[in-house]
């Protein structure tokens, strides 16, 4: 996808990794994140040390460069399969990470998966339009999923893909990484407890510089939008986390230079507010031409925030308590995608519903068809 692009002069790549901080405990005695971690460990006992078997659908950039080697980092989770449109790919990966070949599956073969007990659950990581098909031929073959944001290009396909799942008993979990990030858990912590007062404003900015304009991101057809669908998700997804309210309407602005190749199909800025029931306020950026990587809390005695926010690596959580000098303490940087991966493993092995569950993924994509209408008609939409 887009090799070339950059984030502020950076690679995306190289931004997303940005300053790794390596793991580190100290401080997250009680919080979420270790709540989380502890949840992990009790499920691997109780599962007696046998791990949940995983198939990795699209060996694309994520698939490839992070999901997959994340396995290495995780309690509950390990990589038994692999789903590819490309044998040699597959082939060469299958080796290199110890997946036994008949464990490699092509687009037409894949619904044979139901017979491999070996695997669990199906990990779709396929262009936007593409996951929800995905998501109901692995709950129809019997696997539970994780799909990667955004659940879909529309709310109707969310909601055919979450309807198949519960036809057939399946968990259905969107990666939403974020939702199980120490520094992001930590921001949601410290606004629930009002650690600096009552929360009144949420900024979310979210963005980097697009490379190839040939890549799926840039087509409607498979991507469903422009920066708002792709890294803007990040933002609403925050501010519904932060505030932990649904929005009750929003307005929006989008832009695109539609001299510039990229940006022939979709838009390359969106900027949105959102009204929450409370009186709070979300202010919310996403770029395809600039880099951003922060959300921060306005509340009435100081505010709290992480940057960067939505890194692969290195999120700092940042605090302002009332009278006190701003502090960013060691949260700890833990592989994101083992975590994710290993929440839902303890979700199937303990029969716990996903926090980032197909609903969630499916009112993200609800409310993003509503700043699109918004941007459009220029005027406030309610939800
Ligand atoms: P990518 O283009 O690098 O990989 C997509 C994969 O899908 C490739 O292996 C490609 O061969 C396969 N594919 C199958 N059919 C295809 C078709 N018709 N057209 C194009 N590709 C096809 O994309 P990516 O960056 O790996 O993104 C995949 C998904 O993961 C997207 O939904 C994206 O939003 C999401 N993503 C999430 C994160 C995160 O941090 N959670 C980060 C990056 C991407």
């Amino acid at each position: 996808m887009d090799r070339a692009s950059t984030i502020s002069g950076m690679t995306r790549r190289n931004f997303l990794h940005a300053t790794g901080a390596g793991f580190a405990a100290a401080g997250l005695a009680g919080s979420a994140f270790a709540n989380l971690q502890a949840d992990a460990q009790q499920a691997a006992a109780a599962n007696g040390g046998k791990k949940i078997g995983f198939a990795v659908m699209g060996l694309g950039q994520l698939g490839l460069g992070q999901i997959i080697p994340a396995f290495k980092h995780c309690k509950l989770a390990k990589l038994t399969a692999l789903v590819s449109g490309h044998p040699d790919k597959a082939k060469s990966t299958a080796q290199k990470f110890g997946v036994e070949e008949k464990n490699i599956y092509n687009y037409d073969t894949f619904d044979k998966i139901k017979d491999n007990d070996q695997v669990d659950v199906v990990y779709v990581v396929l262009p936007n339009s593409m996951h929800s098909e995905y998501v109901v031929r692995a709950a129809q073959a019997g696997k539970h999923v994780l799909c990667e944001k955004p659940f879909d290009i529309s709310a109707e396909k969310c909601q055919v893909a979450i309807d198949a799942c519960k036809k057939n008993n399946r968990k259905l979990q969107i990666g939403y990484r974020l939702m199980y990030e120490p520094n992001n858990l930590a921001l949601v912590d410290a606004v629930a407890k009002k650690e600096c007062g009552e929360l009144r404003i949420v900024e979310a900015a979210a963005g980097f510089s697009i490379g190839d304009p040939t890549q799926w991101r840039l087509k409607m057809n498979m991507a469903g939008g422009g920066c708002l669908m792709d890294i803007g998700v990040y933002s609403l997804s925050a501010a519904r986390y932060i505030t932990r309210e649904e929005p009750v309407e929003v307005q929006a602005m989008t832009y695109a230079n539609r001299s510039d190749p990229r940006f022939k199909e979709v838009e390359e800025t969106c900027n949105f507010q959102l009204r929450f029931p409370s009186g709070v306020v979300a202010s919310c950026v996403s770029s395809y031409s600039t880099g951003f990587n922060r959300f921060r809390a306005d509340c009435t005695k100081g505010w709290v925030g992480v940057e960067p926010g939505l890194s692969y690596n290195g999120n700092k959580f940042h605090i302002q308590r009332p009278g006190q000098q701003e502090e960013s303490p060691d949260l700890g940087d833990p592989n994101q995608f083992a975590t994710e991966m290993d929440a839902l493993a303890d979700c199937i092995i303990n029969n716990k519903q996903p926090k980032a569950s197909g609903e969630t993924g499916m009112q993200d994509v609800r409310i993003m068809m509503a700043i699109y209408e918004a941007a459009k008609t220029g005027k406030t939409v309610k939800l």
